[in-house]
C-alpha cells in the first residue's frame, strides 16, 4: 500500500470517513443513511482510478477493517458486478413502475437500450442464471459469471481507452459551473476531479 490517508470521522451523511491510495487507485469511504429504508448507515466504497470508477457496498465490519478490505479488493481487483446489476435494475423498476414502460422524453435509442436490457434479465430470472451474478459477482472460474465479467471489463477499457478525455471534459465543465470558474480551466488547476463521479456514486441506491 503506498499511502494511506485517514480523515477524521465525519458525522453528517454522504461525507468521505476514509481514504486509501494505492499505486493509481484512489478508494473512499463514504457513511449514508440508507437509500432504501434510512433506518440504518449503509457504506459504500468508491474505487477510482482515471475516469474509472467502481462503488462496492461494503458491510460494518468490512469498514472496521477497512485496510485488508482494500487490499483484498486491489489484489484481487473485483469488478462492481452487483452495484451495476443493482441499477440497472432499479432503473428498469422505476421505468416500469405502472405496469408498462414509461419513459417520456427519453431518446428512443435509449429506451430501446434498456427494454433490451429488461428483457435479458426477465429471461435470466427465469432460469436463474441473474440470481448467479449476484451469488458469484466476481467469479472468474464459472464460463457465465466470466462472460458477464468480460462484458464489464470490455466497457471499462473501451470507456478507458477512447472517452476517457471527453469523460473529463465533461466533469470539469460540471466542476467549473459549480465553482462559477472558466470550465475546463478550473478543473486543470484541480488535481481531484472526481467529486462529481463520488457525488453521482453515492447517490447510487445500493
Ligand atoms: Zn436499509
Amino acid at each position: 500500500m503506498d499511502k494511506t490517508q485517514r480523515s477524521a470521522p465525519a458525522s453528517s451523511s454522504g461525507r468521505i470517513e476514509q481514504r486509501i491510495e494505492i499505486g493509481d487507485t484512489v478508494n473512499e469511504l463514504y457513511a449514508a443513511p440508507c437509500d432504501r429504508c434510512g433506518s440504518h448507515l449503509a457504506y459504500k466504497l468508491i474505487r477510482t482510478s482515471g475516469a474509472s470508477l467502481s462503488v462496492f457496498a461494503i458491510s460494518e465490519e468490512d469498514c472496521r477493517n477497512l485496510d485488508a478490505y482494500v487490499t483484498k479488493l486491489h489484489a484481487s481487483f473485483k469488478v462492481d458486478v452487483v452495484t451495476k446489476l443493482v441499477c440497472l435494475q432499479d432503473l428498469i423498476q422505476e421505468l416500469n413502475s405502472n405496469g408498462y414502460f414509461e419513459a417520456p422524453g427519453m431518446h428512443p435509442a435509449r429506451v430501446r437500450l434498456i427494454d433490451r436490457a429488461r428483457l435479458i434479465c426477465n429471461r435470466l430470472s427465469k432460469n436463474g442464471v441473474l440470481r448467479r451474478f449476484f451469488d458469484e459477482a466476481d467469479n472468474d472460474e464459472d464460463d457465465i459469471t466470466a462472460a458477464f465479467l468480460l462484458g464489464c471489463l470490455a466497457t471499462e477499457v473501451f470507456w478507458l481507452r477512447f472517452p476517457e478525455d471527453a469523460v473529463f471534459e465533461g466533469y470539469a465543465h460540471i466542476e467549473g459551473r459549480k465553482a462559477g470558474r472558466p470550465l475546463a480551466r478550473a478543473a486543470r488547476r484541480t488535481p481531484d476531479l472526481s467529486h462529481s463521479r463520488r457525488i453521482c456514486a453515492i447517490h447510487l441506491r445500493i
